[in-house]
Protein backbone atom coordinates (compact mmCIF):
# COMPACT_ATOMS: atom_id res chain seq x y z
CA UNK A 1 0.00 0.00 0.00
CA UNK A 2 1.12 3.47 -0.87
CA UNK A 3 2.73 5.74 2.13
CA UNK A 4 0.47 8.73 3.31
CA UNK A 5 3.03 11.69 2.07
CA UNK A 6 3.16 14.50 4.33
CA UNK A 7 5.04 17.53 2.90
CA UNK A 8 6.00 20.45 5.16
CA UNK A 9 6.69 23.39 4.16
CA UNK A 10 9.41 26.07 6.06
CA UNK A 11 11.92 25.24 8.49
CA UNK A 12 10.97 27.77 11.42
CA UNK A 13 9.78 27.53 14.38
CA UNK A 14 6.34 25.89 13.54
CA UNK A 15 8.02 23.75 10.91
CA UNK A 16 10.70 22.44 12.89
CA UNK A 17 8.15 21.52 15.58
CA UNK A 18 5.82 19.70 13.15
CA UNK A 19 8.51 17.37 11.41
CA UNK A 20 10.46 16.93 15.13
CA UNK A 21 7.39 15.74 16.57
CA UNK A 22 6.25 13.52 13.30
CA UNK A 23 9.76 12.04 13.37
CA UNK A 24 8.97 10.93 17.16
CA UNK A 25 5.88 9.59 17.02
CA UNK A 26 5.56 7.98 12.98
CA UNK A 27 8.29 5.02 11.66
CA UNK A 28 9.55 5.20 8.59
CA UNK A 29 6.79 2.87 7.42
CA UNK A 30 4.27 5.30 8.49
CA UNK A 31 4.61 7.81 5.99
CA UNK A 32 6.65 9.95 3.46
CA UNK A 33 8.10 12.71 5.29
CA UNK A 34 9.32 15.86 3.28
CA UNK A 35 10.88 19.04 4.28
CA UNK A 36 11.41 21.54 2.25
CA UNK A 37 12.71 25.48 3.13
CA UNK A 38 14.85 27.68 1.06
CA UNK A 39 17.95 27.19 3.31
CA UNK A 40 19.72 24.09 4.44
CA UNK A 41 19.84 26.14 7.79
CA UNK A 42 17.05 27.33 10.47
CA UNK A 43 17.47 30.62 11.66
CA UNK A 44 15.96 32.06 15.29
CA UNK A 45 13.84 34.73 13.64
CA UNK A 46 13.39 35.89 17.15
CA UNK A 47 17.71 36.69 17.42
CA UNK A 48 17.80 38.56 14.05
CA UNK A 49 17.68 42.13 16.11
CA UNK A 50 20.83 41.14 17.72
CA UNK A 51 22.53 40.00 14.47
CA UNK A 52 21.46 43.27 12.65
CA UNK A 53 22.69 45.50 15.28
CA UNK A 54 25.85 43.41 15.29
CA UNK A 55 25.58 42.24 18.80
CA UNK A 56 25.23 38.51 17.81
CA UNK A 57 27.25 36.86 15.16
CA UNK A 58 24.65 35.74 11.76
CA UNK A 59 26.24 32.06 12.60
CA UNK A 60 25.15 32.15 16.36
CA UNK A 61 21.04 33.01 15.25
CA UNK A 62 21.20 29.61 12.81
CA UNK A 63 21.95 25.80 12.97
CA UNK A 64 22.30 23.09 10.49
CA UNK A 65 18.56 21.31 9.65
CA UNK A 66 20.16 18.23 9.39
CA UNK A 67 21.39 18.56 13.04
CA UNK A 68 17.58 18.35 14.05
CA UNK A 69 16.04 15.98 11.23
CA UNK A 70 15.92 12.21 11.34
CA UNK A 71 17.06 11.76 7.90
CA UNK A 72 15.87 7.87 7.82
CA UNK A 73 12.19 9.48 8.38
CA UNK A 74 12.31 12.63 6.67
CA UNK A 75 13.43 13.92 3.25
CA UNK A 76 14.89 17.24 3.64
CA UNK A 77 14.71 19.52 0.33
CA UNK A 78 16.44 22.67 -0.13
CA UNK A 79 14.91 24.72 -2.41
CA UNK A 80 12.24 27.63 -2.33
CA UNK A 81 8.17 27.15 -2.52
CA UNK A 82 6.72 29.13 -5.41
CA UNK A 83 2.96 28.16 -5.14
CA UNK A 84 0.74 25.52 -4.13
CA UNK A 85 -2.01 24.08 -6.07
CA UNK A 86 -4.66 22.87 -3.91
CA UNK A 87 -6.33 21.07 -6.57
CA UNK A 88 -3.35 19.08 -7.64
CA UNK A 89 -2.41 19.07 -4.87
CA UNK A 90 1.07 19.88 -5.72
CA UNK A 91 3.81 22.06 -4.78
CA UNK A 92 6.07 23.81 -6.92
CA UNK A 93 9.62 24.29 -6.07
CA UNK A 94 11.83 26.83 -8.11
CA UNK A 95 14.52 24.29 -9.39
CA UNK A 96 11.98 23.28 -11.92
CA UNK A 97 10.38 20.11 -9.54
CA UNK A 98 6.55 19.45 -8.28
CA UNK A 99 6.16 18.01 -5.20
CA UNK A 100 2.41 15.86 -4.55
CA UNK A 101 1.24 15.76 -1.31
CA UNK A 102 -1.49 13.63 0.74
CA UNK A 103 -1.35 16.47 3.80
CA UNK A 104 0.29 19.41 3.23
CA UNK A 105 1.50 22.06 6.55
CA UNK A 106 2.54 25.34 5.18
CA UNK A 107 4.91 26.77 7.97
CA UNK A 108 6.87 29.68 5.70
CA UNK A 109 6.66 32.49 8.27
CA UNK A 110 5.67 36.31 7.36
CA UNK A 111 7.28 39.15 5.23
CA UNK A 112 7.48 42.89 5.71
CA UNK A 113 3.94 44.13 5.54
CA UNK A 114 4.64 47.98 3.80
CA UNK A 115 0.78 49.12 3.70
CA UNK A 116 2.18 50.53 -0.02
CA UNK A 117 4.28 52.92 1.21
CA UNK A 118 6.54 54.45 -1.30
CA UNK A 119 10.12 53.64 -1.86
CA UNK A 120 10.09 51.42 1.66
CA UNK A 121 10.90 48.08 -0.08
CA UNK A 122 14.11 49.79 -2.24
CA UNK A 123 15.13 52.01 0.50
CA UNK A 124 14.24 50.45 3.85
CA UNK A 125 15.73 47.82 5.29
CA UNK A 126 14.09 44.73 7.10
CA UNK A 127 15.01 42.58 10.02
CA UNK A 128 13.50 39.52 7.68
CA UNK A 129 16.53 36.75 7.60
CA UNK A 130 19.65 36.23 8.10
CA UNK A 131 21.00 37.97 4.87
CA UNK A 132 19.02 40.95 5.43
CA UNK A 133 20.24 41.21 9.03
CA UNK A 134 23.77 40.92 7.75
CA UNK A 135 23.09 43.56 5.30
CA UNK A 136 21.69 45.98 8.09
CA UNK A 137 25.05 45.25 10.43
CA UNK A 138 27.56 45.73 7.19
CA UNK A 139 25.39 49.02 5.85
CA UNK A 140 25.30 50.61 9.42
CA UNK A 141 29.15 50.08 9.29
CA UNK A 142 30.11 51.03 6.17
CA UNK A 143 27.94 54.61 6.91
CA UNK A 144 30.24 54.77 10.37
CA UNK A 145 33.65 53.69 8.35
CA UNK A 146 32.39 56.42 5.53
CA UNK A 147 31.36 59.15 7.89
CA UNK A 148 35.30 59.21 8.59
CA UNK A 149 36.02 60.22 5.11
CA UNK A 150 33.22 62.47 4.16
CA UNK A 151 31.98 63.89 7.22
CA UNK A 152 27.91 63.86 6.14
CA UNK A 153 26.13 63.80 9.55
CA UNK A 154 23.14 61.65 8.10
CA UNK A 155 25.61 58.66 7.67
CA UNK A 156 25.07 58.40 11.40
CA UNK A 157 21.56 59.06 11.56
CA UNK A 158 19.76 55.89 11.71
CA UNK A 159 15.52 55.65 11.47
CA UNK A 160 13.53 53.00 12.56
CA UNK A 161 10.21 52.45 11.37
CA UNK A 162 8.11 51.67 14.45
CA UNK A 163 7.87 50.81 18.11
CA UNK A 164 6.29 47.43 17.96
CA UNK A 165 8.62 44.57 19.55
CA UNK A 166 10.42 44.42 16.76
CA UNK A 167 11.57 48.10 16.16
CA UNK A 168 11.51 48.59 20.48
CA UNK A 169 14.24 45.42 20.48
CA UNK A 170 15.86 46.42 17.76
CA UNK A 171 16.56 49.86 19.63
CA UNK A 172 17.81 47.68 22.57
CA UNK A 173 20.29 46.50 20.76
CA UNK A 174 21.44 49.52 18.97
CA UNK A 175 21.72 51.36 22.36
CA UNK A 176 24.63 48.64 23.52
CA UNK A 177 26.10 48.58 19.46
CA UNK A 178 26.37 51.89 19.11
CA UNK A 179 28.73 53.32 21.69
CA UNK A 180 30.87 50.51 20.83
CA UNK A 181 30.87 51.50 16.84
CA UNK A 182 31.78 55.24 18.20
CA UNK A 183 35.29 54.08 19.93
CA UNK A 184 36.16 51.23 16.97
CA UNK A 185 35.77 54.25 14.10
CA UNK A 186 36.37 57.24 16.35
CA UNK A 187 33.51 59.25 16.38
CA UNK A 188 31.86 61.12 19.34
CA UNK A 189 28.71 59.36 20.35
CA UNK A 190 26.64 63.14 20.10
CA UNK A 191 26.97 62.51 16.91
CA UNK A 192 25.11 59.70 16.04
CA UNK A 193 21.10 60.25 15.61
CA UNK A 194 18.67 56.99 16.36
CA UNK A 195 15.31 58.09 15.53
CA UNK A 196 12.09 56.06 15.96
CA UNK A 197 8.96 56.74 14.64
CA UNK A 198 5.62 55.70 15.58
CA UNK A 199 2.23 56.06 14.07
CA UNK A 200 0.52 54.71 17.22
CA UNK A 201 -0.47 57.39 19.77
CA UNK A 202 2.46 54.98 21.93
CA UNK A 203 5.09 53.19 21.55
CA UNK A 204 4.24 49.28 22.23
CA UNK A 205 0.70 49.85 21.43
CA UNK A 206 -1.55 47.81 23.55
CA UNK A 207 1.34 46.67 26.23
CA UNK A 208 1.02 47.90 29.69
CA UNK A 209 1.70 51.29 30.22
CA UNK A 210 4.07 51.21 32.95
CA UNK A 211 6.19 48.62 31.26
CA UNK A 212 6.19 51.23 28.24
CA UNK A 213 7.39 53.79 29.88
CA UNK A 214 10.09 52.00 31.37
CA UNK A 215 11.53 50.47 28.01
CA UNK A 216 10.95 54.27 26.37
CA UNK A 217 12.85 55.92 29.27
CA UNK A 218 16.00 53.21 29.41
CA UNK A 219 16.21 53.56 25.35
CA UNK A 220 16.02 57.60 25.63
CA UNK A 221 18.38 56.75 27.98
CA UNK A 222 20.97 55.21 25.28
CA UNK A 223 20.46 58.40 23.33
CA UNK A 224 16.88 57.39 21.27
CA UNK A 225 14.96 59.94 19.91
CA UNK A 226 10.86 59.21 19.81
CA UNK A 227 8.86 60.43 17.13
CA UNK A 228 5.41 59.07 18.94
CA UNK A 229 1.89 59.79 16.91
CA UNK A 230 4.30 59.79 13.45
CA UNK A 231 3.53 58.16 10.21
CA UNK A 232 5.99 57.18 7.60
CA UNK A 233 4.33 58.41 4.28
CA UNK A 234 7.86 57.34 1.86
CA UNK A 235 10.81 56.36 1.84
CA UNK A 236 13.52 57.94 -0.16
CA UNK A 237 17.07 57.81 -1.04
CA UNK A 238 17.73 60.59 1.30
CA UNK A 239 16.22 59.01 4.50
CA UNK A 240 12.27 59.02 5.18
CA UNK A 241 9.37 61.73 5.17
CA UNK A 242 6.85 62.12 7.89
CA UNK A 243 3.82 63.46 8.30
CA UNK A 244 3.48 66.49 10.66
CA UNK A 245 0.33 67.79 11.58
CA UNK A 246 -2.85 67.50 9.09
CA UNK A 247 -1.40 68.21 5.86
CA UNK A 248 1.98 69.15 6.14
CA UNK A 249 5.44 66.88 5.88
CA UNK A 250 8.83 66.88 7.05
CA UNK A 251 11.72 64.90 5.85
CA UNK A 252 14.31 63.39 8.41
CA UNK A 253 17.72 62.76 6.43
CA UNK A 254 19.17 58.95 7.10
CA UNK A 255 21.54 56.62 5.68
CA UNK A 256 20.24 54.15 7.31
CA UNK A 257 16.23 53.34 7.50
CA UNK A 258 14.99 49.78 9.15
CA UNK A 259 10.85 49.40 8.54
CA UNK A 260 10.05 47.27 11.15
CA UNK A 261 6.59 48.03 11.02
CA UNK A 262 4.74 44.84 10.81
CA UNK A 263 4.49 41.82 8.57
CA UNK A 264 1.88 39.94 7.01
CA UNK A 265 1.87 36.43 5.36
CA UNK A 266 4.05 34.79 2.78
CA UNK A 267 3.49 35.70 -0.09
CA UNK A 268 3.12 32.74 -1.71
CA UNK A 269 -0.20 32.29 0.07
CA UNK A 270 -1.68 35.18 -2.28
CA UNK A 271 0.34 33.48 -4.77
CA UNK A 272 -1.72 30.09 -4.18
CA UNK A 273 -4.88 31.87 -4.49
CA UNK A 274 -5.76 30.72 -0.70
CA UNK A 275 -8.79 32.66 0.70
CA UNK A 276 -6.67 35.31 3.00
CA UNK A 277 -6.47 38.87 5.18
CA UNK A 278 -3.29 40.36 4.37
CA UNK A 279 -1.23 37.12 3.21
CA UNK A 280 -2.54 35.14 6.40
CA UNK A 281 -5.07 32.01 6.29
CA UNK A 282 -8.37 32.78 9.01
CA UNK A 283 -7.69 28.94 9.61
CA UNK A 284 -10.59 26.40 11.16
CA UNK A 285 -10.37 25.56 14.72
CA UNK A 286 -8.13 22.55 13.75
CA UNK A 287 -5.76 24.62 11.65
CA UNK A 288 -7.10 23.79 8.22
CA UNK A 289 -7.15 26.27 5.30
CA UNK A 290 -10.96 27.01 5.17
CA UNK A 291 -12.22 24.67 2.61
CA UNK A 292 -8.88 22.79 2.20
CA UNK A 293 -9.22 19.46 4.35
CA UNK A 294 -5.61 18.32 3.45
CA UNK A 295 -3.67 21.99 3.83
CA UNK A 296 -3.11 23.23 7.69
CA UNK A 297 -1.51 26.55 7.86
CA UNK A 298 0.55 27.64 10.75
CA UNK A 299 2.89 30.60 11.93
CA UNK A 300 3.36 33.93 10.68
CA UNK A 301 1.06 32.81 7.51
CA UNK A 302 -1.74 31.99 10.23
CA UNK A 303 -4.43 33.80 11.78
CA UNK A 304 -6.65 32.54 14.82
CA UNK A 305 -8.85 34.84 16.58
CA UNK A 306 -8.33 35.14 20.16
CA UNK A 307 -12.04 34.72 21.21
CA UNK A 308 -11.77 36.67 24.29
CA UNK A 309 -11.86 39.62 22.75
CA UNK A 310 -12.33 39.03 18.75
CA UNK A 311 -8.86 40.19 17.71
CA UNK A 312 -6.12 37.55 15.92
CA UNK A 313 -3.10 36.73 18.48
CA UNK A 314 -0.59 38.34 17.59
CA UNK A 315 2.01 36.31 15.20
CA UNK A 316 4.76 34.97 17.17
CA UNK A 317 7.29 31.87 17.64
CA UNK A 318 5.49 31.21 20.42
CA UNK A 319 1.98 30.53 19.10
CA UNK A 320 3.89 28.90 15.68
CA UNK A 321 5.46 26.11 18.02
CA UNK A 322 2.40 25.10 19.47
CA UNK A 323 0.51 24.94 16.71
CA UNK A 324 3.05 22.92 14.99
CA UNK A 325 3.26 20.24 17.78
CA UNK A 326 -0.79 20.60 17.44
CA UNK A 327 -1.13 19.44 13.11
CA UNK A 328 1.40 17.18 14.14
CA UNK A 329 -0.70 14.97 16.63
CA UNK A 330 -3.25 15.68 14.64
CA UNK A 331 -1.39 13.90 11.40
CA UNK A 332 -0.61 11.25 13.70
CA UNK A 333 -4.15 10.60 14.73
CA UNK A 334 -5.20 10.94 11.01
CA UNK A 335 -2.85 8.16 9.84
CA UNK A 336 -3.56 5.89 12.86
CA UNK A 337 -7.41 5.85 12.09
CA UNK A 338 -7.98 8.45 15.26
CA UNK A 339 -10.31 10.89 15.40
CA UNK A 340 -8.16 13.99 15.56
CA UNK A 341 -8.78 17.51 18.15
CA UNK A 342 -10.78 20.17 16.82
CA UNK A 343 -9.77 22.57 18.66
CA UNK A 344 -6.35 24.14 18.73
CA UNK A 345 -6.46 26.54 22.01
CA UNK A 346 -2.99 28.79 22.08
CA UNK A 347 -1.55 29.08 25.92
CA UNK A 348 -0.39 32.40 25.97
CA UNK A 349 2.36 32.00 28.52
CA UNK A 350 3.34 35.76 28.23
CA UNK A 351 5.66 38.20 26.31
CA UNK A 352 9.03 39.62 27.10
CA UNK A 353 10.86 42.61 25.33
CA UNK A 354 14.47 42.40 25.45
CA UNK A 355 16.20 46.10 25.36
CA UNK A 356 19.50 44.85 25.02
CA UNK A 357 20.88 41.87 26.23
CA UNK A 358 21.33 43.16 29.74
CA UNK A 359 17.31 44.60 30.62
CA UNK A 360 14.33 43.43 29.50
CA UNK A 361 10.45 43.83 29.99
CA UNK A 362 7.55 41.45 30.43
CA UNK A 363 4.57 40.01 31.55
CA UNK A 364 5.01 36.27 32.16
CA UNK A 365 2.08 34.41 33.59
CA UNK A 366 0.21 37.53 34.51
CA UNK A 367 2.88 38.87 36.62
CA UNK A 368 5.04 41.87 35.07
CA UNK A 369 8.79 41.86 35.19
CA UNK A 370 12.23 44.59 34.54
CA UNK A 371 15.63 44.58 34.49
CA UNK A 372 17.80 41.42 34.94
CA UNK A 373 15.20 39.25 36.09
CA UNK A 374 13.20 39.66 32.51
CA UNK A 375 16.14 39.53 30.41
CA UNK A 376 16.89 36.20 32.52
CA UNK A 377 13.70 34.85 31.42
CA UNK A 378 13.76 36.13 27.67
CA UNK A 379 17.43 34.25 27.30
CA UNK A 380 15.35 31.13 29.29
CA UNK A 381 12.77 31.65 26.35
CA UNK A 382 15.46 31.43 23.68
CA UNK A 383 17.11 28.39 24.95
CA UNK A 384 13.68 26.41 25.47
CA UNK A 385 13.21 26.99 21.99
CA UNK A 386 16.35 25.27 21.32
CA UNK A 387 15.57 22.85 23.52
CA UNK A 388 12.07 22.28 22.23
CA UNK A 389 13.29 21.65 18.75
CA UNK A 390 16.88 20.33 19.51
CA UNK A 391 16.83 18.75 22.86
CA UNK A 392 20.22 19.64 25.06
CA UNK A 393 22.58 18.89 21.88
CA UNK A 394 21.59 22.48 20.08
CA UNK A 395 20.82 24.36 23.29
CA UNK A 396 24.74 23.41 24.45
CA UNK A 397 25.66 24.15 21.13
CA UNK A 398 23.44 27.81 20.43
CA UNK A 399 22.35 28.46 23.44
CA UNK A 400 22.69 32.16 25.49
CA UNK A 401 24.26 31.57 28.76
CA UNK A 402 24.70 34.53 29.83
CA UNK A 403 22.04 34.59 32.28
CA UNK A 404 22.72 37.18 34.72
CA UNK A 405 24.20 40.48 33.02
P1 LIG B 1 9.72 31.40 10.60
O1 LIG B 1 10.24 30.95 11.90
O2 LIG B 1 10.04 32.80 10.18
O3 LIG B 1 10.26 30.39 9.49
C1 LIG B 1 9.88 30.42 8.13
C2 LIG B 1 10.85 29.52 7.35
O4 LIG B 1 10.38 29.37 6.00
C3 LIG B 1 12.26 30.07 7.26
O5 LIG B 1 13.18 29.03 7.50
C4 LIG B 1 12.36 30.56 5.80
O6 LIG B 1 13.68 30.49 5.28
C5 LIG B 1 11.46 29.56 5.09
N1 LIG B 1 10.88 30.08 3.84
C6 LIG B 1 10.26 31.26 3.64
N2 LIG B 1 9.78 31.34 2.38
C7 LIG B 1 10.12 30.18 1.78
C8 LIG B 1 9.86 29.64 0.49
N3 LIG B 1 9.15 30.31 -0.42
N4 LIG B 1 10.32 28.40 0.21
C9 LIG B 1 11.03 27.68 1.13
N5 LIG B 1 11.28 28.14 2.38
C10 LIG B 1 10.84 29.37 2.69
N6 LIG B 1 8.02 35.86 18.65
C11 LIG B 1 8.01 35.41 19.93
O7 LIG B 1 7.16 34.57 20.29
N7 LIG B 1 8.92 35.85 20.85
C12 LIG B 1 9.90 36.72 20.53
O8 LIG B 1 10.71 37.09 21.36
C13 LIG B 1 9.96 37.20 19.18
N8 LIG B 1 10.94 38.04 18.80
C14 LIG B 1 11.02 38.43 17.50
C15 LIG B 1 12.09 39.26 17.12
C16 LIG B 1 12.21 39.69 15.81
C17 LIG B 1 13.36 40.56 15.43
C18 LIG B 1 11.24 39.28 14.85
C19 LIG B 1 11.38 39.72 13.42
C20 LIG B 1 10.18 38.46 15.21
C21 LIG B 1 10.07 38.03 16.54
N9 LIG B 1 9.02 37.19 16.96
C22 LIG B 1 8.98 36.74 18.26
C23 LIG B 1 8.02 36.71 15.98
C24 LIG B 1 8.47 35.30 15.49
O9 LIG B 1 9.80 35.33 15.09
C25 LIG B 1 7.60 34.80 14.33
O10 LIG B 1 6.26 34.91 14.69
C26 LIG B 1 7.97 33.35 14.03
O11 LIG B 1 9.28 33.27 13.53
C27 LIG B 1 7.00 32.70 13.05
O12 LIG B 1 7.35 31.35 12.89
P2 LIG B 1 7.08 30.63 11.52
O13 LIG B 1 7.38 29.18 11.74
O14 LIG B 1 5.75 31.01 10.97
O15 LIG B 1 8.15 31.25 10.50
P1 LIG C 1 3.82 45.12 15.11
O1 LIG C 1 2.67 45.07 14.18
O2 LIG C 1 3.69 44.48 16.43
O3 LIG C 1 4.28 46.62 15.34
C1 LIG C 1 4.43 47.51 14.26
C2 LIG C 1 4.41 48.95 14.75
O4 LIG C 1 4.61 49.82 13.64
C3 LIG C 1 3.08 49.34 15.39
O5 LIG C 1 3.33 49.94 16.64
C4 LIG C 1 2.47 50.31 14.37
O6 LIG C 1 1.67 51.32 14.98
C5 LIG C 1 3.71 50.91 13.73
N1 LIG C 1 3.48 51.45 12.38
C6 LIG C 1 2.69 50.93 11.40
N2 LIG C 1 2.70 51.74 10.31
C7 LIG C 1 3.53 52.77 10.59
C8 LIG C 1 3.98 53.91 9.87
N3 LIG C 1 3.56 54.16 8.62
N4 LIG C 1 4.82 54.78 10.47
C9 LIG C 1 5.26 54.53 11.72
N5 LIG C 1 4.88 53.48 12.47
C10 LIG C 1 4.03 52.59 11.91
O7 LIG C 1 5.03 44.47 14.28
P2 LIG C 1 6.46 43.93 14.76
O8 LIG C 1 7.01 44.74 15.86
O9 LIG C 1 7.25 43.78 13.50
O10 LIG C 1 6.12 42.49 15.32
C11 LIG C 1 5.64 41.47 14.45
C12 LIG C 1 5.16 40.31 15.29
O11 LIG C 1 6.27 39.69 15.93
C13 LIG C 1 4.18 40.72 16.37
O12 LIG C 1 3.20 39.74 16.48
C14 LIG C 1 5.03 40.75 17.62
O13 LIG C 1 4.27 40.42 18.78
C15 LIG C 1 6.06 39.66 17.33
N6 LIG C 1 7.30 39.97 18.05
C16 LIG C 1 7.37 39.58 19.35
C17 LIG C 1 8.50 39.87 20.08
C18 LIG C 1 8.59 39.44 21.52
O14 LIG C 1 7.69 38.73 21.98
N7 LIG C 1 9.62 39.80 22.25
C19 LIG C 1 9.56 40.58 19.49
C20 LIG C 1 9.44 40.98 18.15
C21 LIG C 1 8.28 40.68 17.45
Amino acid sequence: MRKPKIVVLGAGYGGLMTVTRLQKQLGSNDADIVLVNRNDYHYETTWLHEASAGTLSPDQVRYDIANVVDRSKVNFVKDTALKVDTEAKTVQLEKGNELSYDYLVIALGGAPETFGIQGLDKYAFSITNVDTARQIREHIEYQFATYKIDQKPERLTIVVGGAGFTGIEFLGELGNRIPELCKEYDIEKDMVKVVCVEAAPTALPGFDPELVAYATALLERKNVEFRIGTAIKEATPEGIVVAKGEDETEEIKASTVVWAAGVRGNPIIVESGIENMRGRVKVEPDLRAPGLSDVFVIGDCSLVINEEINRPYPPTAQIAMQQGEFVANNLVNLLNGKTPVNNFIFDNKGTVCSLGDDDAIGVVFGKKVTGTKASFMKKMIDNRALYMIGGVPLTMKKGKFNLLK
